[in-house]
């Protein structure tokens, strides 16, 4: 992923209209639709000229300055960037980043290179290493994380404006968030399509699995075109809607948290800058990230994060996994109890609805003791 060409495109950017939804969805909700249409100006100029005031809004740039703002309420416009760390502790392997010993298992495919297993055009005349992949690496559970039941509580409390995932592993739809609440920048396997342009006949996540787990390639049952999950591949552009919603969201955006994600692939990294500059921005992962040399800036990247320098008055890192990190804020706002509580409700029924489609699949056969590879929950203290 060196080779910037490489990237999925992005010249979809000026070919796409705002889309209406926007409109109503703020109509209903506010009150004093003025002060915010304003700001919203305010901050759409301020960041796209580069100017604007740089206000200080955390009272201290640590987890509790960030707790106290949310706890205060002026922030009601909280938008999640997240990426493959909120869900390595669900067990789900990074499915497309260089340096997870992905790449370095692929040489029994005879690709020409390694990420010609991702490529569109390599996929097309051959996708059976793909989907022999995409079987080695099918998560065993879709089990959501404290992390994923984080963002679902802040959708429940009326503050999340939306999640942008880089991950195709549809955990966010597992712990409760919505299409409306999700920008799934990199594609997701919850659907997929016919490749035929002409077709583009939809599938289920249930149908991909059948065929990812058979020996068969997936293939169109209306025109027998080749079916790929929606995950986007090399050479593909990014979901329209990644472009339509960032130009309404970050403008409005009143905290920015980003979690398990090192910044690194574009377009994704460069949201960080479509915030106003007075938004405070939060980021929970195992290093420091986002940080742009100035050099950078002027190519268009936006200014980074300044997390230690003498100027910084907005950024806050908190160095740790996603989920402790979560946990940390949770307890600070005093929803400790409450995520604590909704994760462990949400696993017993992933538990359970595991243990009746298991039952179900091993029907009339041999009972198979397969059937008790979930491990149990962990007890919470009651
Ligand atoms: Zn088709």
């Amino acid at each position: 992923m060196s080779d910037s060409s490489e990237l999925p495109k992005s010249e979809k950017e000026e070919e796409v209209t705002p889309e209406p939804e926007e409109q109503s969805d703020d109509s209903s909700e506010d009150e004093a639709a003025g002060d915010t249409d304003m700001d919203f100006l305010r901050n759409l100029f301020s960041s796209a000229l580069g100017l604007g005031s740089a206000e200080k809004v955390l009272d201290e740039l640590t987890l509790d300055g960030v707790a106290r703002y949310i706890n205060s309420g002026k922030c009601k416009n909280i938008i999640c960037m997240v990426g493959a760390g909120i869900s390595t502790s669900a067990g789900i392997p990074d499915f497309r980043s260089p340096g997870t010993g992905l790449y370095a298992n692929l040489q029994k495919y005879n690709l020409p290179y390694p990420e010609a297993i991702f490529q569109i055009d390599y996929f097309k005349k051959h996708p059976e290493p793909f989907f022999a992949l995409a079987r080695e690496l099918y998560p065993g559970q879709f089990k959501p994380t404290i992390c994923h039941y984080f963002m679902k509580m802040l959708k429940d409390k009326g503050i999340l404006r939306r999640c942008y995932t880089q991950n195709i592993d549809t955990l966010e739809r597992v712990a409760g968030l919505e299409g409306d609440d999700l920008i799934e920048a990199h594609g997701t396997f919850y659907t997929s399509h016919c490749v035929s342009f002409c077709c583009r006949k939809e599938y289920s996540l249930e149908w991909m699995k059948e065929k990812i787990f058979s020996d068969d390639i997936p293939k169109c049952d209306k025109c027998s075109s080749l079916v790929k999950p929606d995950i986007v591949f090399f050479g593909e552009n990014l979901p329209a809607r990644f472009f339509t919603s960032m130009k309404m969201d970050f403008p409005r955006c009143d905290l920015l948290i980003v979690m398990g994600t090192s910044l690194q692939v574009q377009p994704f990294a460069s949201l960080v800058s479509r915030v106003s500059k007075s938004c405070p921005r939060l980021l929970i992962n195992m290093e420091k990230a986002g940080q742009v040399n100035p050099m950078m800036g002027l190519f268009g990247f936006g200014e980074g994060m300044d997390f230690d320098s003498d100027k910084a008055y907005r950024d806050v890192a908190h160095i740790s996994t996603c989920d402790d990190g979560c946990l940390a804020l949770a307890d600070l706002l005093g929803w400790k109890e409450e995520l604590e509580e909704l994760v462990k409700k949400e696993h017993t029924k992933i538990d359970s609805q595991d243990a009746k489609e298991k039952a179900s699949e091993n029907k009339g056969a041999t009972a198979k003791a397969s059937s008790a590879s979930a491990p149990p929950e962990p007890k919470a203290e009651e």
